[in-house]
């Protein structure tokens, strides 16, 4: 069986200008991803950053690509408006999409979601605990009832996403707040996971939970069945699987164009 092919996109500029973010990441946190989801056998991750020549995201990168992970932070706007129509295009194909924890307010999350995808938060190293809802989920697998991250930036409700169609992690705080950690949804032919965890300040992309959820999440996401985005096809009155009286008027020509 081919491997998983996988693209993990990060905004790489924290892990530059900032010795806090380096300390972890030293060869960038797009880097640590890759890495982590390189360890499974059935998985081959390259990278791609914003700096690059399309951010990384050329016709045949993304072409090539099953599922995508995005990290962003601190430069949404500087993804160009075409990238992120190429990427939504992909998404409603079927290529799988993880965005991670301060990409709940990229570009590509929000035009998937449609909503503010607004929350609240407090950057004080506190602990994150990871209750898992659906033990059963794929996304699950390989974890215990619920994981810890002993320092994680707080994310709390209300999180200004659609209800989730899938509930996989909800996490509580040490300072009292919750939130949803681990989100599903479809749209078009892909899979969508939002996963809360990844501040650039700490070392939550080298946790082994977190690599699990990731690696589980990526071959969750993979694509399933043929390629399929809506042009709105005209379907004749004579191509009707069954046969049909056309009845009523009609603004369109016989080829379905408006007159
Ligand atoms: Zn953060």
């Amino acid at each position: 069986m081919s491997k998983l092919r996988v693209t993990v996109w990060g905004e790489n500029i924290h892990e530059w200008k900032h010795e806090s973010v380096r300390l972890h990441y030293p060869w960038g946190m797009h880097k640590c991803i890759a890495d982590g989801l390189n360890e499974a056998e059935d998985i081959e991750a390259q990278t791609a950053t914003l700096q690059e020549p399309e951010h990384g995201l050329t016709e045949e990168v993304l072409a090539r690509t099953d599922v995508l992970t995005w990290w962003g932070h601190c430069a949404h706007a500087q993804v160009e408006d075409k990238i992120v129509a190429r990427v939504q295009a992909r998404v409603w194909e079927g290529m799988g999409l993880l965005a991670l924890h301060s990409s709940h307010y990229s570009k590509i999350f929000k035009a998937l979601m449609g909503s503010s995808c607004s929350l609240c938060w407090r950057e004080a190293g506190e602990l994150e605990r990871v209750w898992v809802c659906n033990p059963g989920h794929p996304i699950a697998q390989g974890l215990g009832t619920y994981f810890e991250i002993p320092e994680e930036e707080m994310y709390g409700e209300p999180f200004g996403i659609p209800v989730p169609e899938e509930q996989i992690f909800i996490s509580w705080f040490k300072g009292g707040e919750v939130f949803r950690s681990g989100c599903a949804w479809r749209r078009g032919n892909g899979k969508i996971f939002y996963f809360r965890p990844g501040h650039e300040t700490y070392p939550t992309y080298h946790n082994a939970n977190v690599k699990q959820v990731l690696k589980n999440a990526v071959r969750w996401a993979r694509p399933a069945g043929s390629i399929w985005i809506d042009d709105a096809p005209n379907i004749p009155a004579d191509k009707a699987p069954e046969p049909i009286e056309v009845r009523g008027g009609s603004v369109h020509d016989a080829h379905g164009k408006i007159a």
